[in-house]
């Protein structure tokens, strides 16, 4: 049935007796109003709409948009005068099937038209079909999908491809590099020969197993199945397919061999092994009242510079070395193993007393520090040792094995090279703090920190101008932890100042980087937190100024964050270094600007370059903290000071912030602070920030 919405009966009339005579057998309906259309069509039925944009109740554009709104499903026809042919293409754009000029048509125009219309309406609603078919299947697998368009290199990435790798489950389209950064780098090569090899014709599939690195660093078994697609001249397009997490039928391969029990470096007995070994002689000394045993939980110091230093496959052999001098201290009985990348455990078979295990461990110490050849290199080492002895009474492997370790964090704390013996009257929350603050110190060695970073957004040109760097502790058991659960503990034990300045220069050695690969945006800046302890420490400024030069960073992109307290409390020390550090060419900010007391006289001692707003007036934006702000921005604006908004988590503070004329944002609304590969696709495809918060409003 045709339904015809023309403005005037006359007009009505005419394109009826057209249609009777276009069609043999015709059902038409009519009425002139948008209103009596919308009726009409809900009531069902209706085949295809012919619409005047001009009607009574309804004018220009706004006509279809009403319509094609209530019945996206129908084919809509709309009939323009003459001059309404720009409006015509633009309705085109936007759903409308077709397009004729009123006055000017004829029977056979008509019908074409309107069979034409219907026509691509059928073959739209098929696609549309095959696309909701395609993206249940999609939701509905287990499997990660990715589809790889060769041509522009971008892929798809399925939400649940995403899932698997910890990432937020959502469909990303990225780089190939979104994919192999994430692989195990002993894998990816592999990876590569296996796509090469079926994208060049030789294998008929692609399929591999291999490791990804998932939540919390830790890596996962996967299998990627795919295949190519080919134009018609053999040309290849796209390759697409499959990824399936299989780390648990790795784990139980893996358990079935014999060399699950063994380290495949060094030979020697894995954890596994070493575990099993302890309950064999826990139960033998219960029950036989075989001897006590000591249990050495020996950690390498620094151990990670080597790998970093002279490369992984030097440390490698450096830990075999060390393996074999081990092995020489060996009684029969006794148990050597490797625990972990440089952490090895002993076994001492026959240890009454603690100067027994005491006695094995300075021999070790000793035996350890003369140096080792590898290669022609002459390598120097130490270990901090943890020693637990069975006769204090232990049931379970893991508890014996536990002490031991906690005696090894407390000789790591106490400097390297050291031993110390578990105290079981040591107190348990004692024992807990030292262990977080143990952990803490072997994460500073080990490189355990992650930077995320968080952008900042200019309201302007609602483009990304800078990034703050907020540190990670990545923690092997608890995962991904933020600063607040650590940076107390952190400044307790002194290592606060450690993680600053890997954090500054960690900061800037992605900056220096991301100016390389972005070279269209030099003037991205990343700004670095600076903890009120190391500000005011005594070679504060030497040390910025080293990591500048380490890292070749133009200082006017690198920005240091202090609180308003520090230059407060110290007044004329603060400001003097401050200046030091404004001759560096380094910028300054103020960070939680407005939570202290004293910050209007405060800007008078100093020219700040960058003041950061306090999240709370921008969470108090709907009461009184416009006419707060608007204070703040005209001083700053007075000083020639630049203003970021913090903690904008809303579409309405945003706009709010923006109608106030505040130059720049950060804050959850625009982004969580990120990971650098994810940052790096906010520097090349900024998302359309104003678009999205147009439709939230
Ligand atoms: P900050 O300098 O004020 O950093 C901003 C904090 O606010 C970050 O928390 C960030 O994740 C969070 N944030 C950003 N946007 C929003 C939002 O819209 N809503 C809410 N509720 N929060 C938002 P984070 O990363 O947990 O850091 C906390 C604090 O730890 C930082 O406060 C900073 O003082 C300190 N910090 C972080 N990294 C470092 C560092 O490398 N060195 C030093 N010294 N301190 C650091
Ligand atoms: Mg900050
Ligand atoms: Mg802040």
């Amino acid at each position: 049935m045709v339904l015809t919405v023309l403005p005037s009966a006359a007009e009505t009339d005419l394109i009826r007796s057209q249609l009777s005579e276009a069609f043999d057998a015709v059902v038409i309906t009519s009425t002139l109003t948008l209103s009596g259309a919308v009726d009409r069509v809900a009531a069902g039925g209706i085949d295809i709409v012919l619409l005047g944009l001009d009607l009574p109740d309804s004018s220009g554009l706004s006509t279809f948009q009403r319509m094609f709104d209530c019945a996206p499903d129908l084919p809509i026809v709309v009939m323009v005068d003459r001059e309404g042919e720009d409006l015509a293409l633009r309705a085109i754009s936007q759903g409308c099937q077709g397009f004729l000029t009123r006055f000017e048509i004829g029977p056979k125009q008509l019908r074409r038209s309107i069979v034409a219309s219907v026509e691509r309406q059928r073959a739209l609603r098929t696609i549309r079909r095959d696309a909701e078919r395609y993206s249940l299947a999609i939701n509905g697998t287990s499997d990660g999908l990715w589809d790889w368009d060769l041509e522009s290199d971008a892929v798809f990435y399925s939400a649940r491809w995403n899932g698997l790798m910890g990432l937020p489950e959502r469909d990303v389209v990225a780089g190939p590099y979104h994919w192999f950064d994430r692989v195990h780098p002993d894998d990816l090569s592999g990876l590569k020969d296996m796509l090469i090899e079926h994208l060049s014709g030789n294998a008929r599939h692609f399929e591999h197993e291999y490791r990804v690195r998932g939540t919390g660093g830790d890596y996962l078994w996967v299998l990627s199945r795919g295949l190519v697609v080919r134009n018609l001249g053999g040309e290849t397009r796209r390759i697409a397919g499959s990824m399936t997490d299989i780390t648990e039928r790795k784990l139980a391969e893996k358990l079935l061999a014999f060399g699950a029990l063994h380290d495949e470096l060094t030979g020697l007995a894995n954890r596994t092994l070493f575990k099993d070994r302890l309950a064999v002689a826990l139960k033998t000394m219960k029950r036989q009242s075989g001897p006590p045993f000591g249990v050495l939980f020996l950690d390498l110091d620094r151990f990670k510079r080597v790998n970093d230093t002279f490369g992984h496959s030097v440390g490698d052999r450096l830990l075999v070395e060390i393996s074999r001098r081990l092995e020489t201290f060996l009684r029969p009985g006794d148990t050597l193993a490797r625990l972990g990348g440089d952490e090895f455990g002993i076994l001492v078979a026959d240890a009454p007393s603690v100067s027994d295990a005491l006695h094995v461990a300075e021999r070790v110490q000793e035996r350890l520090r003369l140096p080792f050849a590898v290669d022609d290199r002459t390598l120097e080492v130490s270990a901090s040792i943890g020693i637990a002895l069975s006769a204090t009474g232990y049931d379970e492997p893991e508890e014996i094995l536990h002490d031991a370790d906690v005696a090894m964090y407390r000789a790591k704390a106490a400097g390297r090279g050291q031993t110390q013996v578990f105290d079981p009257l040591m107190h348990r929350s004692a024992v807990a703090l030292m262990r977080l603050e143990g952990e803490l110190r072997h994460a500073v060695d080990h490189d355990e920190f992650v930077m995320y970073y968080q952008p900042v957004v200019s309201f302007d040109r609602g483009r990304v101008v800078g990034f703050e760097a907020l540190v990670r502790w990545n923690h092997p058991e608890r995962g991904l932890l933020q600063p607040g659960q650590f940076f107390a503990i952190a400044e307790e034990s002194g290592l606060a100042n450690a993680i600053g300045w890997w954090a500054m220069e960690d900061a800037c050695r992605q900056l220096v980087e991301w100016h390389r690969r972005f070279p269209e945006n030099p003037t991205l800046w990343v700004s670095v937190n600076i903890s009120d302890r190391l500000f005011m420490q005594a070679d504060m400024v030497s040390r910025a100024r080293a990591i500048l030069a380490d890292t070749g960073l133009d200082p006017a992109t690198l920005r240091l964050e202090f609180r308003e307290e520090v230059v407060v409390r110290h007044a004329e020390q603060a400001i003097a270094k401050l200046e030091e550090l404004r001759r560096l060419g380094i910028r300054l900010a103020v960070d939680d600007f407005g939570s202290g007391l004293s910050h209007l006289s405060f800007l008078q001692s100093f020219r700040y370059d960058t003041l950061k707003i306090d999240p709370s007036y921008i969470n108090a934006l709907g009461g009184d903290a416009p006419t707060m702000i608007e204070t703040i921005l005209s001083m700053a604006d007075g000083f020639g000071i630049g203003v970021i908004a913090e903690g904008v988590e809303t579409a309405d503070q945003a706009d709010r912030l923006r109608r106030l004329r505040c130059p720049e944002g950060q804050g959850f609304w625009f982004a969580r602070p990120v990971m650098p590969t994810d940052a790096e696709h906010l520097i090349v495809n900024t998302p359309e920030w104003w678009a999205m918060g147009g439709q939230a409003h």
